[in-house]
């Protein structure tokens, strides 16, 4: 699975790498950022998680 985040639509609010502190973290930015460019076995359940839960919808996923 790949996880995207869109720094357009993110507003920084810190939600994804609480979820899946795997996957995201928060850039110097201040808008999150995918560390990896497949998401571990382990996280996917986490990925979608925070895809469903970002409060923008700034985050995709794809198998
Ligand atoms: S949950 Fe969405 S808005 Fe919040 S930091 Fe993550 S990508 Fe940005």
């Amino acid at each position: 699975m790949k996880a995207h985040v869109d720094k357009d639509t993110c507003i920084g609010c810190g939600l994804c790498p609480g979820i899946a502190p795997d996957v995201f973290e928060m850039d110097d930015d201040g808008k999150a950022v995918v560390t990896v460019d497949e998401v571990p076995d382990g996280s996917e359940d986490a990925a979608k998680e925070a895809e469903d839960s970002c409060p923008t919808n700034a985050i995709s996923t794809e198998e």
